[in-house]
């Protein structure tokens, strides 16, 4: 090997290895500051993290982290946010919203998104939405708390994750 493609190997290592540090170990941004697991709450009103059992309908599938009502909640990722959600469809108080990018989508409930963002691109770490309090929907023995759902998209669709992964 000459001293060139030396240089040249080496650097193409590490382009690889950024490359697959981007892909594979990427992080996320907070969505809300403190990031607190919602545990268990009593009176049999569930539990906070990904996967718990829930009595309605199949598993827990997103993390809930304990809020506030109207504090900030920040984009975890540089993308768009494409749509708003509502949780319940016979219950439109309760918003929430998606944001996606070409590698997540994330849906986040129990907060209302700021007044004209649907459809724009934000950064991570900017201010979206603003917290709900939706013990007011369920009783006071429910923790406040939004509800973080991820997806990764793949070239078949999307794959529900645990967003615990990606903090
Ligand atoms: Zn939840």
């Amino acid at each position: 090997m000459t001293k060139n493609q030396k240089i040249a190997a080496g650097t193409g290592a590490v382009l690889t290895a950024f490359v697959l540090y981007k892909y594979f170990v990427k992080k996320i941004k907070p969505i809300v500051k403190p990031l607190i697991k919602r545990g268990c709450d009593t009176n049999s009103m569930g539990c906070g993290n990904y996967g718990a059992s829930r009595n309605h309908a199949g598993d827990h599938n997103g993390q809930d982290y304990v809020v506030t009502e109207g504090q900030p909640v920040y984009a975890p990722i540089t993308g768009t946010i494409t749509r708003k959600a509502y949780p319940y469809a016979d219950d439109l108080q309760w918003q929430g919203f998606v944001i996606e990018n070409l590698q997540y989508y994330f849906k986040v409930f129990y907060c209302i998104p700021v007044t004209g963002i649907v459809g724009t691109k934000v950064k991570a770490g900017d201010v979206v939405a603003y917290a709900q309090d939706i013990s007011k929907k369920h009783g006071s023995a429910m923790t406040p708390h939004i509800h973080l759902e991820a997806y990764l998209k793949t070239p078949v669709g999307v794959e529900l994750i645990d967003p615990n992964t990606l903090y």
